[in-house]
Formats: structure tokens, C-alpha cells, sequence
């Protein structure tokens, strides 16, 4: 059928506003549930919203033309996210390029120390910035180094990734993802605790699960316990007969206490 929309036909011979080919219909219908869906997702962290924000008078029902509209609109902030991104970055390079580093980080286990900024440190982590006013590290300005024992080189260097660019790559998350949560919790970094405690939730699996537990009890993260406590009874059968559950009794007899006490109240119901 001739379709208004799609036609290459001058605007003076084009059919009537009412014949709409199919695909132009589909392609209609499908950006403005789009558009109302990221709305929704938008909303919804904001519950206190009292419905008069221009966000909540969005969400009624939405014409093409406004769905157009909010398009621009978050090409619009998402430039400026992008913008304030690259503006950020140049942080980033400080530290890779090791420009104008004015403290060495030491790892446990004699590692080999990375140079980075003090200011980094210190805006990212209240004990961090508690370490460097120390009388020890005032004293000796020209020649600081502190010392993060608990982790080695590796880790260490995605610590200090982290802290400069906010993110890690999935690979070095993925390996370094308990120590980096050790490391959060013990210096006072919640951006990190809740960045890795996403990637635990999302990877959370039956050969994991106990290693998350651990994890989710060494940092006092309840609602990570709770979720992976849940996720180990569903699947008990499994997690009691593989070999690492001995050493994790060994390891966490109050733990297991709790997985097995659960376990056991939730097959009597
Ligand atoms: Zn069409």
C-alpha cells in the first residue's frame, strides 16, 4: 500500500495522512514503547516523585513527535555525560603516563610500588586520606609511600584503576572482584562495594555462591547474604556434595551453621 510516511513521492502527490504502511506502523509503535519504557526506568528509583516533574507528566501517554522530543533530550545529556567523561579521562592518564605522581603505593609481599597522586587517594577514601596526614607521611613529604598489605601487585593495580576511573575492565573485575571487596570494605570505598557487589549479584552461581557468601560476611553486605544464602539453599544438593564445600566448613563453621539451619527450614516447610 502507498504509505505517507515512507513514500518518496513529492509532498503535494503524497497519499493521505491515514494510509501508514506496516513497517512505518511497527517502527511507530515500537519507539514510543521504547520511549515509555526508559521513562518508567527513569521514574522509578525517584519514588517520592509527586507526579508534577516533568518526568512523571511525560509518562502519560506519548504522541511520535514527543517521543522525538525526549530522543533530543537525552542525545543532549548524553553528550554532556560524554563531554564531562573525556574531561575526567585526562585524570585517567595522569596515573597510566605517571604525570606529576607524588606518592608510591606499596603491595604486600614485597611487590614492586605504583606511583600515583595523593588527591586521588585522599578524595576517594576516608582511611586513605586519614593515613596521609599522618606526622609519619607530613614528615617525610618528599619520600611517601604507603602500604596496602592485603593485596598483591595485581590487585593493587586495579585498585588504583578503580579509584582513578570509577570502572574496571570485565575480565580484571572478574578476577580480582574478592580482593577488591576486601580491600572496599577495609578502606572505606562504597563506590567499589557497590560496583563489585553488582558484579558478584550478576555472576552469582552454583560453583561461586560459597566464595560470595564469604565474601558478602567478611564485608557485613546483608542484603548480598541474604540473596546468596537463598540462592545456595534453592540449590544445597549441589553445593553440599562439590568439593569446596569442605574447606568452606573449615573455614566458616558459623556460616554453615546458618546455610545448613536454613536449608533445614526450608525443606520442613
Ligand atoms: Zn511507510
Amino acid at each position: 500500500m502507498d504509505c505517507c510516511v515512507c513514500t518518496s513521492m513529492p509532498l503535494i502527490l503524497r497519499p493521505p495522512r491515514n494510509s501508514i504502511c506496516g513497517a512505518c506502523y511497527e517502527g511507530a509503535r515500537t519507539i514510543i514503547t521504547m520511549i515509555n519504557n526508559l521513562e518508567t526506568q527513569k521514574t522509578k528509583p525517584n519514588s517520592t516523585n509527586n507526579g508534577s516533574s516533568p518526568a512523571s507528566r511525560r509518562n502519560s501517554s506519548k504522541t511520535l513527535d514527543d517521543c522525538i522530543r525526549i530522543w533530543s533530550e537525552q542525545m543532549e545529556i548524553f553528550n554532556e555525560q560524554k563531554e564531562d567523561l573525556g574531561f575526567l579521562r585526562g585524570i585517567v592518564a595522569a596515573f597510566k603516563e605517571q604525570i606529576h605522581t607524588d606518592i608510591l603505593v606499596k603491595p604486600g609481599s614485597h611487590g614492586l610500588p605504583i606511583p600515583a597522586h595523593k588527591f586521588v587517594l585522599a578524595t576517594r577514601s576516608e582511611i586513605f586520606k586519614n593515613m596521609l596526614e599522618c606526622d609519619e607521611c607530613k614528615a617525610a613529604p618528599n619520600n611517601q609511600t604507603i602500604t596496602i598489605p592485603d593485596l598483591n601487585h595485581e590487585e593493587l593495580s586495579s585498585l588504583l584503576e578503580f579509584l582513578y576511573s570509577g570502572t574496571l575492565p570485565e575480565q580484571t573485575i572478574g578476577r580480582d572482584v574478592y580482593a577488591l571487596s576486601r580491600a572496599a570494605d577495609k578502606y572505606a570505598i562504597p563506590h567499589l562495594l557497590r560496583y563489585c557487589e553488582r558484579y558478584l549479584l550478576s555472576s552469582l552461581n552454583t560453583s561461586n555462591a560459597l566464595e560470595t557468601l564469604e565474601i558478602a560476611d567478611t564485608c557485613s553486605n546483608q542484603a548480598l547474604k541474604e540473596t546468596t544464602l537463598e540462592f545456595l539453599v534453592k540449590n544445597i544438593e549441589h553445593v553440599v556434595t562439590s568439593p569446596r564445600f569442605e574447606a568452606f566448613v573449615h573455614r566458616n563453621p558459623h556460616l554453615t551453621v546458618q546455610l545448613v539451619s536454613r536449608a533445614f527450614a526450608n525443606g520442613s516447610k
